[in-house]
């Protein structure tokens, strides 16, 4: 009987070395995962000491690295989130505000792996609520626009049907649905070419672009939009040719011209100009003396939808996405949008491109 067992003991000795060095591979591989996925993982027992943490963890909630043996709460001062990791795992996600970073929102979840020990999965949701409030409001304000214009040509469209209403008034109304629905299709069409600009990829071969010509074009587009006692003038100094989409690149010039002749009163005297800069590269730039933008706003104008003045500027015909169009077309030309301004004293729109 002994000497069988004494025969089995080395061989007892060799499958327990072979299963603690597995564990330890196991334990070696489950801290790589934990490390490389950007969630903070926490293990914890149900008295709420730390078992394990991961790098992200630490940051996410402020966790020392030695915080293993710990109490949770002792570090993490989140009343809410103590209470809820007390909790079970049946509950929804918790979103609460990071004790590291007051401005960043982050969510909690809470798994039991079993009776005494429960893993909670932290991640940074700062960014997906800011998204998901982006659409919101996105689709709101859409809708907002769209219904404007609609309730008006449904107003005038009940007003023609109706057959006590006098002859002349219901043909006179033929004419004004022509504004609000020509609103309507600036709208889409600003939408789809934005919509356009998020997806389609930059071609990696651009065409030579003639700037001076697509000006001259840009200008020809806006002419209706002149008064009598406006003034346009055009200086080109350049000849410089740009690789760029030539689409695209006319929306820049006849969004910030048609701005230009917008936001300034009766008389308007604006300029419009291509030229070389002293860095080698070429400047479209548009001038004008018309109402300026305050400086709080500045920073906020290539946001879709956003306006100084609201109702001033639909009075205007702006669809309140021309400036965010530029932005995203210049961001796809290695450009960007500068702007310097003065309340009443008028706004010069202008960016650079690398030349060719
Ligand atoms: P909109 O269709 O309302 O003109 P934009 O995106 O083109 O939308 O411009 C956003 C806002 O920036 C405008 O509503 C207006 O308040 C302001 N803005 C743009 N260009 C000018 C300008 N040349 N002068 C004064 N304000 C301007």
């Amino acid at each position: 009987m002994s000497d069988t067992i004494e025969e089995n003991e080395p061989k007892n000795q060799i499958k327990k070395k072979s299963d603690q060095s597995k564990l330890k591979a196991r334990l070696r591989d489950l801290e790589f995962f934990t490390e490389v996925i950007p969630d903070g993982v926490v293990i914890i027992n149900n008295q709420l000491v730390v078992e394990a943490t991961n790098e992200s963890a630490q940051s996410l909630l402020g966790l020392p690295e030695d915080s293993t043996g710990k109490s949770f709460e002792e570090f993490v001062k989140v009343a809410r989130l103590n209470s809820y990791v007390r909790g079970d795992s049946q509950q929804e996600p918790l979103e609460f505000t990071s004790p590291v970073q007051k401005d960043s929102t982050l969510e909690a979840r809470l798994f039991n792996v079993d009776k005494e020990t429960k893993v909670v999965i932290v991640r940074d949701i700062t960014t997906l609520n800011r998204l998901l409030t982006m659409r919101q409001s996105f689709v709101a304000n859409v809708s907002h626009e769209l219904r404007t214009p609609l309730t008006v040509v449904k107003g005038y469209l009940e007003t023609m049907v109706d057959e006590s209403a006098p002859e002349d008034l219901r043909l006179s109304l033929i004419k004004k649905l022509k504004a609000p629905v020509n609103r309507m299709e600036s709208l889409v069409q600003d939408l789809l070419l934005l919509t356009q600009l998020e997806s389609n990829p930059v071609p990696p071969e651009m065409d030579e672009i003639k700037m001076t010509e697509l000006i001259e074009n840009a200008y020809n587009e806006v002419q209706g939009l002149l008064g009598e006692e406006d003034s346009l003038v055009i200086q080109n100094s350049s000849d410089a040719q740009i690789k760029g989409i030539s689409a695209e690149l006319s929306s820049v010039c006849i969004n910030l011209i048609s701005n230009a002749i917008r936001y300034s009163p009766d008389g308007a005297n604006i300029e419009v100009s291509w030229t070389n800069t002293e860095q080698g590269k070429a400047r479209f730039a548009v001038q004008d003396h018309g109402l300026g933008i305050a400086k709080e706003h500045l920073d906020r104008i290539t946001e879709r939808f956003y306006r100084v003045d609201m109702k001033d500027s639909r009075a205007r015909g702006g669809t309140g996405l021309g400036l965010a169009i530029v932005k995203h077309v210049l961001r796809r030309h290695n450009s960007e949008l500068q702007v310097k301004s003065r309340v009443s004293e008028g706004s010069l729109f202008f960016c650079d491109f690398e030349t060719v």
